[in-house]
């Protein structure tokens, strides 16, 4: 591997620096780092309007970290699965949802995942590494590309819901999102951002203290600790109550809904005191609820509920003014559907 700087971990000031120091103007630096962000600049040749003596010496002292896309799959519903390699020869994957009115990037975090819920294939992986800020904005860009090469439209929104969790990675993930708004990145709306978490309080508490513009939805699955234990085992260390304090928090500081991210399966959570419960919890702050269909990740453990007991947890959640929305799984074809990013290509 090469031992220069990634000059992508340089912000505009620290490059606008570098320059000055090489009794250049600091002007170059804004040059250079706009190549490297808006315009996506894979190499130092490409940045026809620096001099080629400069681009010699940016050559000898760093390097451009960029992901390739390795493989890219294409399910027969319009959904793109991207398999992505980054500079040490680690990957993730990445996914472009389209629907009639958006498209959506479906984003990685980490190299895998450290926690271990028992339904989702990217926790059987374990977590190598967290990505840098550059290798999450970097898939953003190409999903960005392929939404308008195949979809004739700019990305519309993009959900942190790929590999990993990216509250254990929350200053990188927070620095992906500052450049994917800012106008030297991609200029996108915080409001079409919406980062899910497996609910660690700390970290959600840390995020309304920093005043975040994104969504947070929330991957809850059940209400009833005994329960979110066994298919979450993390929940013995942060639990539902810890969890609901954090949420409280969240929404005294930001004023915003929270959504929960929940799958109804067979003989776990598809009884009415599960129903109850998660009623209790949707109470104490504006929510709402996204029922999730479960992509099997193949020992048969865990079983998508009957139909029936998704209507009645409809039926019951809008008994009490509880907003409901059902997630059809997209891309199952191609393994891009919601738990299923398992580097199997
Ligand atoms: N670590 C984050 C984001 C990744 S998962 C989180 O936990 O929220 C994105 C969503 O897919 C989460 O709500 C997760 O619980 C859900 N999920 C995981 N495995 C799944 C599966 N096999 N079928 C359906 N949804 C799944």
């Amino acid at each position: 591997m090469d031992s220069k700087k990634d000059i992508r971990a340089l912000t505009k000031d620290q490059l606008r620096e570098f320059f000055q120091k090489q009794g250049d103007k600091a002007f170059r630096g804004n040059q250079v780092y706009e190549w490297l962000w808006q315009k996506s600049a894979h190499s130092f040749e490409d940045m026809t309007n620096i001099s080629l003596k400069t681009r010699a010496m940016l050559k000898q002292n760093f390097v451009i970290n960029h992901i390739s896309v390795d493989t890219m799959q294409r399910s027969f519903d319009g959904t793109i699965k991207n398999a992505v390699k980054l500079y040490d020869g680690l990957v993730v994957e990445s996914v472009l949802i389209p629907t009639e009115s958006r498209t959506t990037a479906c984003v990685s975090s980490q190299v895998g995942c450290s926690l271990d819920c028992k339904f989702c294939a990217t926790a059987r992986l374990k977590r190598m590494r967290n990505l840098n800020p550059d290798e999450i904005y970097d898939q953003v860009v190409a999903i960005d590309n392929e939404s308008r090469l195949y979809h004739d439209r700019p990305l519309s929104n993009i959900v942190f819901m790929g590999m990993g969790e990216p509250l254990m990675n929350y200053n990188n993930v927070l620095k992906a999102i500052d450049k994917i708004t800012s106008k030297e990145g991609l200029g996108m709306s915080p409001k079409r951002i919406t980062l899910s978490t497996s609910g660690v309080p700390k970290m959600i508490r840390k995020m309304a203290d920093d005043e975040v513009k994104f969504n947070l939805a929330v991957s809850l699955h059940s209400a009833r600790d005994e329960v979110r234990t066994q298919i979450m085992p993390f929940n013995a260390t942060f639990p539902l109550n810890d969890l609901r304090s954090s949420l409280e928090y969240w929404y005294s500081k930001t004023k915003k809904r929270i959504t929960y991210e929940y799958v109804v399966w067979q003989g776990i959570n598809d009884q009415k005191e599960d129903i109850d419960a998660l009623i209790q919890f949707c109470k104490f702050a504006p929510s709402k609820v996204n029922l999730i269909e479960y992509n099997p990740i193949d020992d048969g453990e865990f079983q998508q509920a009957d139909e029936s007991a998704v209507q009645e947890y409809i039926r019951e959640l809008e008994r009490h003014n509880i907003v409901v929305t059902v997630r059809r799984s997209r891309g199952k074809d191609i393994d891009a559907a919601c738990g299923q990013l398992a580097n199997k290509s």
